[in-house]
């Protein structure tokens, strides 16, 4: 059965010789998985639209449980190669689409992705500021994917604190929880992140967040991240290392 849908590239790789296997967000699938005949032959109907980035129309056909589902149409909408032409840009960018292929389940439909992605790709084509887009849409995915850092109250005794428990994910004052491991939260960063949890892409243009702030939840929420999704559990013991007892 063919399907037709809108979809963002978020990574391609080889398969046999010549074709691809290639990883899109989709407007009504979710992520998805597809095959991609010789895309790179002269004449090929795919062109560019495979190219990270892309925001394309598509259509496959197959069932995604058995064989990989075949893409047979996919005409671009918008190709969002200014973003891929700037190093910073497309490095942060590809960190950003890399915790989407890690943190979401395959297959299983859910606009709010995408229209998280397509958002973000539109407001930095039009030049808005890198650090806030992306951190942003790093707290909203993870809050899509069930993953969201819980940062109000003590989740045990509902008693403030500012303590942070990298392995529980969550706030645990030092009663509930003496010995773990964990960051100390200033109210301005529990403050910031709780507001953007919440609010709509448009409010965030007007948001004013100074910079050390931004730095402090920037920190906060890639060290949830290293620890509790990329499991790169090093650099985040470096990161406590460094930061125990300061305030960050
Ligand atoms: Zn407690």
């Amino acid at each position: 059965m063919q399907k037709r849908t809108e979809s963002i590239v978020i990574s391609n790789r080889q398969f046999n010789e010549a074709d691809l296997i290639v990883t899109l967000l989709t407007k009504d699938h979710g992520l998805i998985d597809v095959f991609a005949k010789s895309p790179r032959k002269v004449g090929s109907r795919f062109g560019s639209s495979l190219e990270p980035l892309t925001y394309s129309k598509v259509a496959f056909i197959g069932k995604q449980q058995s064989h990989l589902p075949r893409l047979i149409q996919s005409d671009i909408i918008k190709p969002f190669s200014k973003l891929r032409e700037e190093f910073n840009l497309f490095m942060a960018l590809s960190e950003a689409l890399e915790l989407t292929k890690k943190i979401l389940p395959q297959g299983v439909p859910q606009r709010g992705p995408f229209q998280l992605l397509l958002n973000m790709l539109i407001s930095l084509e039009e030049g808005k500021d890198l650090k806030k887009q992306i951190i942003y849409y790093k707290i909203k995915l993870l809050k899509f994917a069930g993953f969201a850092p819980g940062l109000e109250r003590c989740i045990r005794c509902s008693s403030p604190t500012n303590r942070f428990s990298l392995s529980e994910g969550t706030l645990l004052c030092s009663k509930c929880s003496p010995s773990s491991e964990h960051l100390i939260i200033e109210n301005s960063i529990k403050n910031l992140y709780n507001f953007m949890l919440r609010i709509r892409p448009s409010v965030l243009d007007r948001l004013k967040i100074t910079e050390d702030t931004l730095k402090g939840l920037e920190r906060v929420i890639n060290s949830h991240i290293n620890y509790n999704i990329i499991d790169n559990k090093l650099n985040t013991h470096q990161f406590i290392a460094s930061t125990r007892g300061v305030r960050v």
